[in-house]
């Protein structure tokens, strides 16, 4: 098994964890009802896609 010749230091872990911060998901207001939605999909809340009500849901909004 390969092992590490040295600690690694403080700066130098901090370093590598410099990219590996989550970045938060992308997310679009729904045309129709307003409600965020993840881009190119259908909107959770209401059914919608592209202008018309793909799903239907039980109370629409
Ligand atoms: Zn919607």
């Amino acid at each position: 098994m390969a092992v590490p010749k040295k600690k690694v230091s403080k700066s130098r872990r901090n370093m590598r964890r410099s990219h590996d911060a989550l970045k938060a998901g992308a997310h679009v207001e729904c045309p129709n009802c307003g409600e965020l939605k993840r881009p190119h999909h259908l909107c959770s809340a209401c059914g919608h896609y592209d202008g018309r009500e793909v799903v239907a849901t039980a109370k629409p909004a």
